[in-house]
């Protein structure tokens, strides 16, 4: 199958399991023909010295996250393995991306909205009372999310940018049409150039969709912005996981083509059947 999956964690981030050689051989058995490691980047510890959240490395481990990806790559070549890094969109935080966009010879930055404010993650269950606190709850978390994503998109700093309506996840979405919050959503990536993700991991989550649902992803295709095909493993049997329905759902929307990056430059590969 000609297709990368260029979102895959590992153990560094503490809620991932399973070497880089395993995702490896996952990847080969499922006959992908790439994949790209992009673990949560560090973020600074907290003023106090307090870790700045409790699901990523540590910036003193960046370099063994150098060093696991480099062997891994040079054990499975000449089967390509690429560098990359899931990156917290966090406004104001933007130099910090910058500083580690320095740090490597990334072939991919990936760019995410988890954080709509500091300690309030999300995509992370200890929030889920917040999607029910009030009526008009939903209503502004997606306001505050799809307003992140646009100044992420805005921002320049990535090459593609993760599970784009991960905040479905749980699968509170406000009533009525949605497009209300696509729309500067995506006018802000196709504006920006910057390429999109259709993640396989929310089919796993309580949503049981697709990031994006297939609305979206029509916009998109519409809008010309290149799409990567990923799965966001956090184990290695999840490497390539449900990437059928992807496909179908990528050619539903339009999509012929999907893209690949080495040291940040992006190129388009058709989709296979
Ligand atoms: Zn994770
Ligand atoms: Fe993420
Ligand atoms: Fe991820
Ligand atoms: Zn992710």
């Amino acid at each position: 199958m000609p297709l990368a999956d260029y979102h895959l964690h590992t153990p560094l981030c503490g809620h991932a399991t399973g070497e880089p050689a395993e995702y490896v051989a996952v990847a080969r058995a499922r006959g992908l023909d790439e994949i790209g490691f992009s673990d949560h980047c560090p973020m600074p510890d907290l003023a106090g010295g307090a870790p700045f959240d409790d699901w990523r490395m540590r910036p003193s481990e960046l370099p063994r996250y150098f060093e696991m990806i480099e062997q891994a790559r040079a054990n499975a070549a000449p089967f390509p393995v690429r560098l990359g890094l899931e990156c917290d969109f966090i406004a104001g935080r933007e130099p910090w991306i910058e500083e580690l966009a320095g740090t490597a010879d990334w072939d991919y930055l990936i760019g995410s909205v988890h954080y709509l404010a500091p300690d309030w993650d999300v995509d992370n269950p200890r929030h889920l009372s917040r999607f029910t606190a009030s009526p008009g709850a939903v209503e502004e978390i997606w306001t505050l999310y799809w307003r992140a994503f646009a100044d992420c998109a805005r921002s320049g700093l990535f090459d593609f940018l993760a599970h784009p309506d991960l905040v479905k996840k749980f699968g509170h979405r406000p009533a009525g049409d949605l497009r209300r919050f696509y729309e500067p959503a995506i006018a802000a990536t196709a504006a920006s150039g910057v390429a999109l993700e259709l993640s396989t991991a929310g089919l796993h989550k309580p949503v049981g969709e697709l990031y994006p649902s297939a609305d979206f992803l029509a916009l998109t295709h519409a809008a010309g912005v290149p799409i990567v095909i990923n799965s966001d493993a956090h184990a290695p049997e999840e490497v390539g996981r449900d990437f059928d329905r992807a496909i179908a759902a990528a050619r539903a929307a339009g999509y012929r083509a999907s893209a690949r990056f080495e040291r940040r430059a992006r190129r388009l590969v058709a989709l296979p059947d």
